[in-house]
């Protein structure tokens, strides 16, 4: 992509009103633009890492068997009456009546929708186990929106919902969540901390939440170091001894922690961090199979209530909680698997001709070659043009000068370590199509 093509508004001043650094970061880089409070329009760049990060959560889902749908944004509000969830949910949910009268509402979960769908399709317990799930926009009227798409009122998340016959299937179901979510965040570069979660009013009795340790989380959190020290390769090989490794130590909220008389953790290794939650899983049993009706036939004959889970990934706010977790004064260093595009090419002198078609020649051959690259060709200054790649944070530059030109070299920095290399085109092709 030419930059003097493409739309990239960045901000040379830090927004007033942004308080935290992805926040800062995002409306600096041109991710995102707020178009009205906690409601945000994804720019270009911006909505290249939402589809990055949107993969990866698809590529665990599917790979945990769990299968893909699509539910709309609107419901309902029968559907919620069933379910007795109109009226609890409260103000957080935006209610409105269509032309006909009807009372309607913009989803800010699935739970009722998935089960009426599945109650009319399956009948027996050879159709079950099934996890369903959909990456869609929600909208919830938060009292206070704030930090950008990290409390948006409307978000993107991916919502997951297991069926199963029986409590152990339940408990099956909710470990390959448990493991696809420890993949996701480690395949994106985060160290997420399960924290044993307080199953609240949606009852149940077993949920955790995956939080990130950043200081502007707003969660604080108390939890065993040995948590930290689980490599990602062990988390990207995760399987059921990971999940008793890991729910083993402690690690809990603020609010359950101070419940605790006896901490068995010793106090050297208690750790005390904030964190941002950017997923929630729960087994809830049979509350909405229940609820809304849906019982099937068991291989006894007699009718019963599937047990479930729902499974929610925090899509939109991990952008979020990327950048708070890897940043520099400069700006944003995207870990490879979500950067918006692999190669940022900086023409450092558009005026001269030799720089000028050196430049376009090597972006030819990088497009060729299939890398994705952000070809900053405008007629701007160079150092300006470093700032802008720093600000976004693309995890490889390559630099083109007229020195350079002259003897067949370019300038390769790595966005995270600073570091350089001066490199022969040929050599630059070679190691970065590696
Ligand atoms: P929170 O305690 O942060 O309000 P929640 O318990 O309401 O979260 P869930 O209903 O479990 O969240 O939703 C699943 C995931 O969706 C959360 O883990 C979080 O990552 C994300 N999420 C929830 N609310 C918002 C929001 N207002 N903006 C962005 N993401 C959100
Ligand atoms: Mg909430």
């Amino acid at each position: 992509m030419r930059l003097s093509r493409y739309f990239l508004p960045v901000m040379k001043e830090t927004p007033a009103d942004a308080q935290i650094v992805s926040h800062k970061l995002m409306l600096r880089a041109g991710l995102i633009r707020q178009t009205a409070a906690g409601i945000y329009a994804w720019l270009p760049l911006g909505l290249r890492v939402l589809k990055k990060i949107e993969r990866i959560v698809r590529e665990e889902q599917d790979r945990a068997g769990a299968v893909e749908l699509l539910m709309p944004t609107v419901q309902s509000a029968d559907l919620w009456r069933q379910s007795g969830r109109f009226d609890a949910y409260g103000p957080e949910m935006l209610r409105f009546p269509d032309r006909h009268g009807r009372e309607m509402l913009y989803g800010p979960t699935n739970e009722e929708m998935i089960t009426t769908i599945f109650l009319e399709a399956v009948r027996s317990y050879r159709d079950l186990p099934r996890t369903l799930y959909h990456i869609q926009w929600k909208f919830r009227d938060e009292v206070r929106p704030r930090f950008g798409v990290m409390r948006g009122r409307e978000f993107l998340m991916k919502d997951a919902y297991s069926f199963d016959l029986d409590d152990e299937g339940m408990r099956a179901s909710y470990e390959a969540m448990f493991v696809a979510y420890l993949r996701t965040f480690a395949r994106m570069g985060l160290q997420a901390v399960p924290v044993r979660a307080p199953t609240g009013p949606i009852g149940g009795d077993l949920s955790h939440e995956f939080h990130i340790l950043a200081d502007t989380g707003e969660s604080a959190l108390f939890y065993d170091a040995a948590i930290e020290e689980v490599s990602r390769d062990e988390l990207l090989s995760a399987d059921t001894s990971t999940i008793a490794r890991l729910t083993g130590l402690y690690a809990m909220e603020e609010e359950e922690h101070a419940k605790v008389s006896d901490c068995p953790v010793p106090p050297e290794r208690l750790r005390s961090r904030r964190g941002i939650e950017v997923g929630h899983i729960f087994a809830f049993g049979s509350k909405y199979s229940k609820s809304m009706g849906l019982s099937v036939q068991n291989a006894e004959g007699a009718q019963v209530h599937p047990q479930m889970g729902s499974y929610g990934v925090g899509v939109s706010r991990l952008m979020g909680a990327i950048i708070e977790a890897s940043h520099d004064e400069a700006g944003i260093v995207w870990p490879d698997s979500v950067a918006p595009f692999r190669v940022g090419l900086i023409n450092m002198r558009a005026d001269d001709g030799n720089c000028a078609s050196a430049a376009d020649e090597l972006y030819g051959r990088l497009r060729d070659a299939g890398i994705d690259t952000l070809y900053d060709d405008r007629d701007e200054r160079g150092g300006a043009k470093f700032a802008t790649m720093d600000l976004i944070g693309l995890p490889l530059q390559l630099v083109i000068g007229p020195k350079g030109v002259e003897k067949g070299i370019v300038e390769l920095k790595r966005r995270a370590t600073g570091e350089r290399e001066e490199l022969s085109l040929e050599s630059a092709m070679a190691r970065l199509s590696e």
